[in-house]
């Protein structure tokens, strides 16, 4: 796009602009960043409604149209819009989403939600990179852009999604569906990229399919003073040393300088599941008769997800070592 360029090199203006603020009181792009990082978006329950008022304001500061679209109640999308001068070609989109992680807030230096500033200029917050700082930054690239007296030639739109972080099913699937969407007569759209602490701004075509992998072993319980063969436990460990052994391979590739984290497969575990409950805890002299694992698998754009799932069905997750497993792909 041939207005790329241009807005990229004055979004980076506006960084270098912003870094050189440093009073909490006053209005700059750091302050508005930080009011939008105190907004508890995180899950399992974010707050819409407060974040997309902010930006409807932020938004129409700047002249730009707002308008919000709740195909799940409670959950809004906002799309802003910046006229065009020639709004019969296709468009720009440019995404980000509203919600984040949950954050333990007990086991941070400064809360989570607190949007702290270090004397070295360094900002604490849950979705501070992913990926509230996409999001402001749209707003004042568009802010300097604007006081410059540009006008595009295209119309842009920026849309804040909610519910991506669980799956984006009443987010942007529902909005990519819409009619409002496809009025929106696309061109070209960008969605949050990654944080970079340098001046780079990195754009990706691609990213991994993630992937939430269960295992679950069976067998008979038994007492815990016998050796029994093919218990759940046994069935289960083996299988998530053999996973940790995979996990183990692709890591040395990214170790070695060979391939970057985003081109090997990760896996790594997220829970486990077994054990007979007790009043104190759990029973322990009692092998259950069933156990668990979750995982969080990453494919990237050339591994071929067939011989993933061959892998988890002969190797991780047999029926011959009465294993069962599921894989359920978060984004199509
Ligand atoms: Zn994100």
């Amino acid at each position: 796009m041939a207005v790329s360029p241009l807005l990229w090199t004055l979004f980076l203006f506006s960084i270098i602009f912003s870094l050189q603020s440093s009073s909490s009181s006053e209005d700059t792009p750091i302050t508005r960043f930080q009011h939008y990082l105190r907004f508890n978006t995180a899950h399992p329950n974010p707050n819409y409604t407060a974040p997309v008022s902010f930006l409807i304001n932020q938004a129409q500061s700047i002249g730009l149209t707002a308008k919000t679209i709740e195909f799940v109640s409670g959950k809004p999308v906002l799309l802003l819009t910046w006229l065009g001068s020639n709004p019969n070609l296709p468009s720009i989109l440019f995404n980000s989403h509203l919600d984040s992680v949950p954050a333990e807030s007990e086991k941070w230096i400064h809360p989570p939600f607190s949007a702290h500033k270090t004397i070295d200029g360094h900002i604490y917050a849950r979705g501070a990179q992913d990926d509230k700082c996409i999001g402001v930054q749209y707003l004042e690239s568009i802010r300097n852009l604007k006081s410059r007296g540009f006008v595009p030639l295209r119309t842009i739109h920026i849309s804040y999604v909610p519910e991506e972080e669980i799956g984006g099913f009443d987010g942007m699937m529902d909005f990519a569906a819409s009619s409002e969407f496809r009025d929106l007569n696309l061109g070209f759209a960008m969605d949050e990229g990654q944080a970079n602490p340098g001046d780079e701004f990195r754009v990706f075509y691609a990213d991994r399919i993630p992937w939430n992998l269960v295992i679950k072993a069976e067998g008979i319980p038994g007492h815990g003073a016998k050796l029994y063969d093919n218990s759940a436990m046994e069935n289960l460990m083996k299988s998530v040393e053999l996973i940790s052994k995979f996990r183990e391979t692709q890591f040395d590739f990214v170790k070695a300088g060979k391939a970057a984290n985003s081109e090997v497969i990760s896996v790594n575990p997220v829970y486990l599941k077994a054990g007979t409950p007790s009043t104190t805890g759990f029973v322990m002299n009692m092998q259950p008769s069933e156990a668990e694992a979750g995982y969080d698998l990453r494919l990237p754009p050339m591994a071929d997800p067939d011989v993933m799932k061959k892998r988890i069905d002969e190797e991780w997750a047999p029926s011959i070592r009465n294993m069962t497993y599921t894989v359920s792909e978060l984004c199509h």
